[in-house]
């Protein structure tokens, strides 16, 4: 699960990647899966949650069951978690290395309309309240 967390020095929130089995934050994505449940019977995606696990002990507890016993009503379809930042720029419209670079795709003149429908927004909500 992705969470906000606090930094090491514990003042500085950041996002960070959560064990789904053991709950400790996942710290290197070489060593680590995300998966999602897939219908047997449909072959669809089920509710299109995304888990991810640290590999070998949490996504063998969490996944082999369901994936080795054909009773189960869904098996978990997974990828190497190195790729979902990569699959989430295409997701997000977003190009690879504007990303790292930290330069979002936004200019200064839509960046000033959002202030703007925020600064409405935030006047709609306080004529509201009063
Ligand atoms: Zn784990």
């Amino acid at each position: 699960m992705l969470c906000m967390i606090l930094d090491k020095d514990e003042t500085k929130p950041r996002p960070a990647f959560i064990c789904d089995y053991c709950n400790k934050e996942i710290t290197d994505a070489r060593y680590t899966i995300y998966t999602w449940k897939v219908s047997r019977e449909t072959e669809e995606i089920t509710d299109g949650k995304i888990y991810t696990l640290h590999k070998g002990i949490c996504d063998k507890a969490m996944t082999d069951s369901d994936n080795k016993h054909r009773r189960s009503l869904f098996r978990w379809d997974w990828g190497d978690l190195i790729w979902l930042p990569r699959d989430l720029t295409y997701s997000l419209n977003l190009l690879w290395d504007e990303a790292q670079e930290k330069k979002l795709l936004i200019t200064e003149e839509e960046e000033k309309q959002m202030q703007t429908i925020q600064e409405k927004l935030l006047e709609w909500e306080n004529s509201i309240e009063e």
